[in-house]
């Protein structure tokens, strides 16, 4: 593929509710621009777009694909995108370094939860954009009905610039409101409009060029006077409106049928912005001011990564945009997030799965570059002397988790260097160690999401893991002050052991952890000894009294003890500790502790009650509720172990509509009956183990 200046650029991102036909689109649209000569299809996993394994599998796309087509004169790059929550990082990423957007929507479902969604990641980065209703040919198809509910759902003023001709079984085109000019079936014959819409046609195109007219106050003044707008000046005014968001232009056609999508790429290179009017700006990581880039081919080089594809063979391949400059093949780059320079090998044009080499990336454009030492999504590579941050990639924080280990003891020696690999390639998953109970957490957006990830792990770098449902990290406290001693004494025969010490506990506020308190008096237990009744006290709270939690929020007071001059020890005093720290425990009246996490809950308003009803039954407390717009946000705080699967219940609850975050605040009391099946379940687990 030839290099393309910036102005006969156009990336697109393709937005959707799963299943309503991006990658069906992509494959018409290539179709169409003579890229294929014939359609691939979801269900045979021929697709240019759906080439992972999983995507084929699953015959849903869990990743973006950036698939070029050459068009009049300009290439577009389509930026395919997954559908389902799960794989929300890629959606964000691909937004982010789009110019513009076509969110596709099913002519029979309408309007649709995801559609939403994704209509807010556009709103998010002010994308201009066209709507294509989808599956026009299919039984129940209803172009006017969604129509319709665009207009209801969103702010912007909706007009269709194509209509169709015929419905289901008998759809055979659209006919153009702009040129009054029809296209009828896979071969685009072109002819007048059919009889049966003129009027219909007459109406729709007076809707386009009154949005038209509003975006410019002289087209306005020439459509008062009742004149005809010219193509032109319609054209020009629905590209102004669409510029500031606020005209949004619908088309439509059969993907399956590849019947439309020549409108599709008229629109695409009329209507949305050519790459060369992007403005991003960046900060200066040596002064931290603010500079605007211009996508100017010979400045200096500006590129965001925006998505990593881990490849078991070839490594690491960035994805990156260039906003300035161009990335070139054999040269170098400063990864100015991380302030290390990169060796750029050879760049690519990406294809789906396919590469194509190229000189270089240029300004505007889309490429990848492989084996890329030190940079992730998210980064900018620039030039050494004009450093250079372009702001990094949004994404929400993982609220699904689950608890992994390796299969066997190979799968054990590469399972760190493998989960590395694939959280550079996807930044919404993370992994950590939970010090409380010693579980290796993976996680991520939801179960699918997770369940993806450990496929991953096994296809591309050969380890197999087991997940179960993580541990909660309980922990155990006391309610009231005791006292207790702790005596180990063992004088029969040869050197022997004597320790005892005299202990105080006493409980401390919420979240201010183990205190220890030494006070001897008059030597009753020798200063050389104190700091292994400490070790002993603090190996002690590991594992408390009710269920083997850790211990936590309480002050051990040293005040009294007895020792021996030949037979005490330190290790005689570090048990006796131990011991009189039970002892003392059991009378402190002990409690469970659980965690508890904040949690925000973005759902329509229709399904509030739903959701609050839910919660009521996991013990969570809302704090708080707003609702604009349609939209609810609930805040609440719920125990960690009642929520642990709140992304798959959400969604079922909300079908789909509903998104949360969550983040750790601190830990209560669990109430009595509840800690009772915990430290019963606990025993029964310790049985199974022997
Ligand atoms: P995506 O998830 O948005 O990428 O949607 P796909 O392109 O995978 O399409 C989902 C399903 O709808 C597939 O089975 C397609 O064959 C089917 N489909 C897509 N476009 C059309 C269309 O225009 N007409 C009909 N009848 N089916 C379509």
């Amino acid at each position: 593929m030839k290099p393309y200046p910036a102005d006969r650029l156009r990336n697109v991102v393709l937005l959707s509710h799963g299943g309503a036909g991006k990658t069906t689109l992509t494959e018409a649209l290539l179709l169409r621009s003579g890229a294929i000569d014939r359609l691939g299809s979801v269900a045979e996993g021929n697709t240019v777009s759906d080439y992972d394994e999983e995507e084929i599998r699953r015959q849903i796309s869990v990743s973006t694909s950036v698939v070029p087509c050459e068009w009049e004169g300009h290439k577009i790059n389509l930026l395919d995108t997954p559908g389902y929550a799960d794989f929300v990082g890629e959606v964000r990423g691909a937004s982010r370094v789009a110019d513009g957007a076509v969110v596709v929507v099913d002519a029979v479902a309408g309007v649709e939860v995801g559609t939403e969604l994704v209509w807010g990641y556009a709103d998010e980065h002010d994308l201009p954009r066209l709507v294509w209703i989808n599956k026009l040919d299919r039984e129940n198809a209803d172009f006017a009905a969604a129509l319709e509910q665009l207009s209801e759902r969103f702010a912007a003023t909706v007009v269709p610039i194509h209509i169709p001709i015929g419905a289901e079984a008998d759809f055979k085109g659209v006919v153009d409101l702009v040129s009054m000019q029809s296209s009828l079936g896979e071969a685009d014959e072109s002819g007048d409009v059919p009889d049966e819409l003129a009027d219909r046609a007459k109406a729709y195109r007076q809707e386009l060029m009154e949005a038209a007219a509003e975006a410019d106050d002289e087209l306005m003044l020439k459509y008062l006077d009742g004149a005809d707008l010219e193509p032109t000046e319609i054209s020009a005014g629905l590209k102004a409106g669409l510029a500031n968001g606020n005209v949004v232009l619908v088309l439509c056609g059969s993907a399956q049928q590849a019947v439309g999508a020549r409108q599709l790429l008229d629109a695409i290179v009329t209507y949305l912005p050519a790459a060369s009017t992007s403005r991003v700006s960046g900060t200066n990581p040596a002064t931290g001011m603010t500079e605007t880039l211009s996508p100017e081919p010979d400045a200096p080089l500006a590129a965001l990564v925006f998505k990593t594809f881990a490849d078991p063979y070839v490594g690491n391949l960035s994805y990156f945009r260039v906003y300035s400059g161009s990335l070139a093949s054999d040269s170098r780059a400063l990864n100015s997030r991380a302030n290390e320079e990169e060796r750029i090998g050879q760049v690519f044009y990406l294809r789906g799965k396919e590469q194509t080499k190229a000189e270089a990336i240029r300004t505007g454009d889309i490429g990848a570059v492989p084996k890329l030492q030190h940079t992730a999504t998210g980064d900018t590579l620039c030039d050494r002397d004009h450093p250079i941050l372009l702001p990094e990639i949004s994404f929400q924080p993982p609220v699904y988790s689950v608890a992994i280990s390796p299969k066997t003891k190979t799968d054990l020696d590469k399972m760190g260097g493998a989960l590395e690999r694939l959280l550079e390639e996807d930044p919404t998953l993370r992994v950590r160690r939970e010090p409380d109970t010693g579980e290796t957490l993976l996680s991520g957006m939801g179960d699918s999401h997770i369940e993806i990830a450990g496929r991953r792990l096994h296809s591309k770098f050969g380890v197999e893991i087991a997940t179960k449902l993580p541990k909660i990290p309980y922990r155990e406290t006391i309610r009231q002050s005791s006292e207790a001693e702790g005596k180990y004494k063992k004088q029969s025969g040869g050197r022997g052991q004597y320790g005892i010490v005299q202990l105080r506990l006493e409980p401390r506020p919420r979240g201010e952890g183990f205190e220890f308190v030494d006070e001897i008096f008059g030597g009753a237990i020798p200063k050389n000894y104190i700091p292994a009744v400490q070790k002993g006290l603090e190996e002690a709270l590991g594992t408390g009294v009710l269920a083997g939690y850790p211990v936590t929020d309480l002050r051990a007071v040293l005040y009294d003890g007895k020792y021996h001059t030949v037979d005490s020890s330190e290790l005689a005093f570090k048990i006796a500790a131990s011991l009189g720290f039970k002892a003392a425990m059991e009378k402190a009246d002990p409690v469970l502790l659980e965690p508890i996490v904040n949690v925000t809950i973005t759902v329509p308003e229709s399904a509030t009650g739903d959701v609050l009803g839910d919660l009521n039954t996991k013990r969570a407390k809302v704090q708080g509720m707003d609702q604009a717009g349609g939209t609810a946000v609930i805040t609440a705080q719920a125990p960690l172990a009642e929520i642990q699967r709140y992304a798959t219940d959400l969604r079922s609850i909300t079908q789909g509509r509903g998104f949360f975050t969550m983040e750790f605040s601190h830990y209560e009391e669990v109430p009595p009956h509840i800690a009772d099946s915990i430290a019963a379940g606990d025993k029964r687990a310790e049985g199974e183990k022997e």
